[in-house]
């Protein structure tokens, strides 16, 4: 008898899972809350300008999953040099920090403090090296307090709304480059530095990405479920998964067409594991419904903008850390790929960080607009005149909030859903994992295997267990 398959999310781990379970002939539904596939790396058309949810450049080690996103696209792939700056003192910095641009245009007395600081924090790890308790901790232990006081604190704060004394130092390990100072000064002044050896070097700046927006890569897995006799259910929000003898029985959703159950031999639910939790039936203990309601992610609204300018900026995206600044970063997506826009115009997408039901999240999208477009015109770059229109768009799920417990409750809730036999939880959501795309696919590719009994149900949780900078 042929397995049926239940997907929840139509992200990219959902549809690499639903597209490779297809091709082995399985019979696959996908359930998807939004009216279109794709989540976090969907693109949304306005107006004949193409949106991403912020930038999304594709990069991989993985020659396997580079070479099947490739020929999923059609090998219209763009392979493009990452340009990215940061905006802050009102002065442009490369990214990641170059020593001698950092010097140039920072004051001789924050310049001294940087260097002597990171000098005694080099001295004193060296006779008695330092705990990383924090985020904050991590940072100063290995840049000094004067680097973290007038960058990597302020941004982190505005990008997490958390003081970095409450995140957890494994997300400074993950997302923060040039770990070594010496390094970022000998790199400043000697343009043919020596090939980095590290798998996710910060320095790697090659990237890929399809002609039509990220989205494409969703469009395709998509396309080749469908053909593969694979169904997407769009529109549809999971409200049961109804659990017996330790196995998922069936899943239950509200549509377009009222309430529908299927029946299943194995479920991956790439959705957010605390609002997994919450649908499982018969509900789970109150101590592992507190750990799921105690795990938050950081929202994201997106504010889009038509330009009628023929280029804003030539950079992929600026980062920008001043708090009085409700975006932290902009990018420009023509520079990714021209037939995203209309000739002659552009376009800027804003990232502004918020929790789901505060200010920002809430706030009306023209009195966002009002607000934010003064922003621009002060930083200097685009003036009210030149936008032509604009919309909203928004994520609850941008990013999983590594604070400082948030591995005691993930371990809670990964033991409960380890237990159920046909179970599999996948995914940036699913895992509350902080990984890119190529990880999602790679995840959704193996949890097909684990179906098949090509490969084991713990390989997928350890895509991206790499201790170290991700990029
Ligand atoms: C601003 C930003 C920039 C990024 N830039 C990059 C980049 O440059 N390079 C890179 O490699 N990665 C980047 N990423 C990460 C990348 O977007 C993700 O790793 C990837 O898209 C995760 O895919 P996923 O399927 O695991 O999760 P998601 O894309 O979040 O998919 C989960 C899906 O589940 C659906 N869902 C949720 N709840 C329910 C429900 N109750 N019922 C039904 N469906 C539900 C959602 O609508 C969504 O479609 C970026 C992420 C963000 C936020």
């Amino acid at each position: 008898m042929k397995k049926s398959v239940v997907i929840l999310g139509g992200g990219l781990t959902g549809l690499s899972a639903a597209w490779q379970l297809t091709k082995y002939g399985i019979k696959v539904s996908v359930i998807e809350k939004e009216h279109y596939t794709g989540g976090l790396s969907a693109s949304i058309e306005k107006d004949g300008f193409i949106f991403d949810f912020g930038p999304h450049r594709f990069h991989t080690h993985d020659n396997k999953i580079l070479e099947m996103v490739d020929s999923l696209v059609g090998h219209r792939l763009r392979k493009l040099t990452k340009s990215t700056k940061i905006w802050f003192m009102k002065k442009y910095f490369d990214y990641p920090l170059k020593a001698k641009d950092v010097f140039l245009n920072i004051s001789l007395m924050l310049s001294l403090s940087c260097f002597f600081d990171y000098l005694f924090v080099r001295l004193k790890n060296k006779f008695k090296p330092m705990q990383d308790t924090s985020f904050e901790t991590w940072v100063i232990n290995r840049f000094g307090k004067s680097i973290y006081n007038f960058y990597f604190g302020p941004y982190t704060e505005k990008t997490w709304g958390r003081p970095p004394s409450m995140l957890s130092s494994s997300y400074a390990e993950q997302r923060i480059p040039a770990m070594n100072l010496l390094d970022v000064i000998k790199r400043s002044f000697i343009t043919k530095f020596k090939k980095d050896n590290h798998p996710h070097s910060p320095y790697d700046s090659k990237f890929y990405y399809p002609y039509k927006g990220i989205g494409e890569i969703a469009h395709f897995l998509e396309k080749g479920i469908l053909e593969h006799g694979g169904k997407i259910y769009t529109d549809s929000n999971v409200r049961k998964v109804t659990i017996n003898n330790k196995k998922v029985q069936s899943v239950t959703f509200s549509g377009a067409t009222g309430e529908k159950v299927i029946e299943c031999d194995y479920l991956i639910s790439t959705i957010a594991l605390p609002d997994f939790i919450k649908v499982v039936v018969p509900d789970v203990d109150a101590p592992l419904l507190s750990a799921a309601n105690n795990l938050s992610y950081r929202s994201i609204v997106f504010l889009n903008l038509i330009i009628d300018r023929p280029f804003v900026t030539s950079h992929h995206w600026i980062y920008i850390p001043p708090k009085n600044i409700l975006f932290n970063r902009l990018s420009e997506i023509k520079n990714f790929s021209v037939d995203t826009i209309k000739d002659g115009m552009t376009s800027l997408c804003l990232e502004i960080p918020c929790d789901k039901g505060d200010l920002i999240w809430n706030s009306k999208p023209e009195d966002l607009y009002e607000k934010v477009v003064l922003q621009l015109e002060e930083i200097g770059l685009v003036s009210k005149e030149d936008i032509r229109n604009y919309f909203i768009s928004r994520t609850e799920y941008g990013y999983p909030i590594y604070d400082i417990t948030h591995a005691v409750k993930l371990e809670k809730l990964m033991k409960y859903v380890d237990q159920l036999d046909n179970l599999i939880v996948a995914g940036r959501q699913g895992l509350f994992k902080y990984i890119n795309m190529d990880h999602a696919i790679k995840m959704g590719i193996l949890s097909a295997d684990v179906i098949m009994g090509y490969a084991k149900k713990e390989e997928v949780a350890q895509v991206c267990a790499w201790k170290g900078y991700y990029g």
